[in-house]
């Protein structure tokens, strides 16, 4: 199996604290649609014949297509690549982008996840994130969703913002799980370089929240979204029974990808590639017939680090009996030696032949990773 990504990089404005690519003219909207259509047909064989399950549209903003531009990329998809009946279709939308009808429009072209960024109930820090939605905003478009037909839903949601304490994430996840959503993403909120929150923290003026209440935050998150069923999938996503991303789920897998527009990343389980972040030179090359993109070729310890980065982060954890045949007996023993330590504090398990974090170890999961990670 194998998934589609979609990346539309515009945004109507910036948030305070993103680093994805985007832009905020939007007026190429159309031509990138297009363009995107071409870069499907001139990367059709990239997937070889692996049948794709999952389609999902991000950003950027992808809300901000018209129906009609998400019908064009979606039917480019099925054309191009050999994908099952009935894929999971997910895409992301910003509250203040659900107009009435847009949902049964979109669920009517097979999307059936949607993915609402409410990021926070409080309009105090929603304005500090720089969104431009309200929370009202957000009731509505949860709403609409649901009154529109989709049942799959995920709420995105933001904590440990300076000055945010665990009773308001406490609200927060309450207010989210008033609505009947199966799935929740909580992001601790990082600050990366180059964006607005990295330039008043080098001006002194943001304080970042300390590590005893970012865990009493993540304790929190875990044991709040367990009594109400949510499975603890994945270190910031949670999903009730059957209702598990399959699109990232795939990515921590290591199942091939391929990505579509501007800075969007492909893997095809030998290498790794990204197109050109820049919207107006990718609608260019592709226009030229040849899409600009740099390359990584993936030697096996690179996608053994990659293995451990990622499934560490997941309750399956890592798979031994996968290490030991896909790599070698090498990598096999040297996990069971390094592991050993983790599992007498408590900070990891071993299960038959799987090593997964506990909630402890999850705490700390960067540590335990960076540790992990070999040049064996
Ligand atoms: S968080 Fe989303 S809406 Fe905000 S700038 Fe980033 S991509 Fe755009």
């Amino acid at each position: 199996m194998a998934g589609v990504y979609i990346h539309i990089p515009f945004c109507r404005s910036f948030c305070s604290y993103c680093d994805f690519y985007s832009v905020t003219d939007c007026s190429e909207t159309e031509a990138l649609v297009e363009a995107i259509i071409r870069e499907a047909e001139l990367r059709s064989g990239y997937l070889y014949n692996e049948t794709v399950d999952t389609v999902y549209l991000g950003g950027g903003t992808p809300s901000l297509l018209s129906v009609t531009q998400a019908e064009k990329i979606l039917a480019a998809v099925r054309r191009n690549f050999i994908v099952v009946s009935d894929p999971e279709i997910t895409m992301e939308v910003n509250p203040d982008d659900v107009r009435a009808g847009y949902i049964s429009s979109l669920a009517a072209l097979g999307v059936n996840r949607i993915s609402v960024g409410v990021q926070s109930w409080d309009d105090g820090r929603l304005k500090y994130l720089g969104r431009r939605h309200t929370a009202r905003q957000s009731a509505e478009a949860l709403e609409a969703v649901f009154s529109e037909g989709i049942k799959n839903v995920s709420a995105d949601l933001i904590y440990g913002m300076p000055e945010m304490t665990t009773a308001d994430l406490k609200q927060d996840i309450e207010k989210t799980l008033t609505f009947p959503v199966t799935h929740i993403s909580a992001y601790h909120l990082t600050i990366e370089e180059g964006t607005p929150l990295y330039r008043l923290k080098e001006k002194g003026k943001l304080t970042e929240t300390d590590e005893e209440t970012s865990s009493s935050m993540f304790m929190l998150l875990i044991s709040l979204l367990r009594e109400k069923g949510f499975l603890h999938y994945e270190i910031s996503n949670f999903a009730l029974e059957g209702y598990i991303s399959k699109h990232n789920s795939a990515y921590w897998k290591q199942v091939p990808y391929i990505g579509l527009g501007p800075s969007a990343h492909s893997f095809d389980r030998r290498s790794r590639q990204w197109n050109v972040s820049d919207v107006k030179e990718y609608i260019r090359s592709v226009n030229e017939g040849k899409v600009s993109f740099e390359r990584e070729e993936l030697d096996r310890l690179t996608l053994f680090n990659e293995y451990i980065m990622t499934a560490l982060r997941t309750v399956w954890g890592i798979d031994l009996a996968h290490v030991e045949n896909s790599y070698d007996k090498e990598l096999h023993d040297y996990l069971v030696n390094m592991s050993g330590k983790y599992i007498r504090y408590g900070l990891m398990k071993r299960e038959r032949d799987t090593l997964a974090l506990t909630d402890q170890g999850r705490m700390i999961s960067d540590n335990i990773i960076a540790e992990l990670l070999t040049e064996l």
